[in-house]
């Protein structure tokens, strides 16, 4: 029989197991300890638990950590892990290094049902959510683990359509109890469900990005299908109504396509909507996928617009492409090859 992951539990879950086993309540937060702030591996390495505590414990329990299965390396230091999980699908995850930063950014399902039509990930479909084991499995497995400053929920899946899963892992990341890590480094990404985001911003003190593209409905729907049903005007009253603290820090993501949303009436348009909130906006430049018909624009261009946003009052930066080389980029994570049912190799 399988063994449960204790690694991925909160700490109520950990009260229960103690419970449902019969050792002591306080054991709860000692094993909370070794799993998040200690680097152990196996239940036999908790050794302030009795000999007895610990042959119960891993009677039905194990800690349950697993390396990544590869790595690619970019010629930018960016790298990308595959990581083994539910049923035998894969992701990945893509590790950042910048000067004295360096991010993660995880996967939270195996691919994605969004079908946004410039993501590899969208173009592979839906194979599952992963639990919050397998969302924080990709951080403490990382042979980079230790140097990590920040944490973008940004890779394969919509963060918000695993909520619990999701809120889970943020509250192992932020508690005392576990990794004790302030919210202010932690980024979830969302193309904006409305049933998800006001659950998030109250549940979580994280940052929040919200996948924009498009200022306009009838584009907007054609870049991201989700616009037909959770509308960004419905997104962003729900942001413009909710307090904000200072801390808190809330962006909008813009893929920036040549000829499709880079002309001066998408910058009226922008400063129109966003108007009363207060945020930033990153762009982002298009990265080539196979059958899509988008180009990126030129250097000049972007600059350009993000010029003329910072002009409208909207603070506007340009991300760095990283890892563009080995499929790391935004947009690029896809693991259709590896998920194919073993009758198709
Ligand atoms: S951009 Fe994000 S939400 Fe859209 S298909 Fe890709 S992974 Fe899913």
């Amino acid at each position: 029989m399988q063994k449960e992951k204790l690694y991925g539990k909160t700490l109520n879950e950990l009260i229960a197991v103690t419970r449902r086993i019969g050792l002591p309540g306080f054991a709860a937060k000692q094993i909370a300890d070794w799993l998040y702030k200690k680097e152990i591996q196996s239940v036999e390495e908790m050794t302030n638990l009795s000999k007895k505590m610990r042959e119960i414990l891993s009677n039905d329990y194990e800690v349950g950590l697993y390396a990544p299965v590869n790595v690619s390396e970019s010629s930018d230091g960016t790298k990308k892990y595959l990581y083994k999980v539910l049923n035998n699908k894969y992701i990945e995850t893509a590790y950042i290094p910048d000067n004295d930063r360096a991010t993660i950014c995880v996967s939270t399902q195996a691919g994605c049902k969004m079908g946004c039509i410039f993501c590899m990930t969208g173009k592979q479909g839906f194979q599952g959510n992963l639990t919050t084991n397998e969302i924080l499995n990709q951080f403490r497995s990382m042979p980079e683990f230790k140097s990590l400053t920040n944490m973008v929920y940004m890779g394969m899946g919509e963060p918000l359509d695993n909520l619990n899963e999701v809120l889970k892992s943020l509250e192992i990341l932020t508690s005392d109890w576990g990794y004790g890590w302030s919210p202010t480094r932690i980024t979830v990404s969302t193309v904006g469900l409305i049933a998800g985001i006001k659950e998030f911003l109250e549940k979580s003190r994280c940052h929040l990005a919200v996948s924009l593209h498009s200022p306009f409905d009838e584009e907007r729907r054609k870049l991201m299908p989700i616009q037909r049903t959770n509308t960004i005007e419905e997104v962003l009253d729900i942001i413009r109504n909710f307090e904000i603290n200072s801390q808190r820090r809330v962006s909008f993501e813009y893929i920036l396509f040549k000829g499709l949303n880079d002309t001066p009436l998408h910058i009226k348009e922008l400063a129109r909507i966003l108007n009363g909130i207060k945020c930033r906006i990153n762009i982002i430049r298009f990265h080539q996928i196979p059958g899509a018909q988008f180009q990126s624009p030129d250097l000049g261009t972007t600059i350009n617009f993000k010029e003329a946003l910072n002009a409208k009052g909207i603070l506007t930066t340009i991300r760095a492409s990283r890892g563009v080389d080995i499929q790391a980029a935004c947009g690029l994570l896809s693991t259709i090859e590896q998920n194919k049912p073993a009758m198709e190799c």
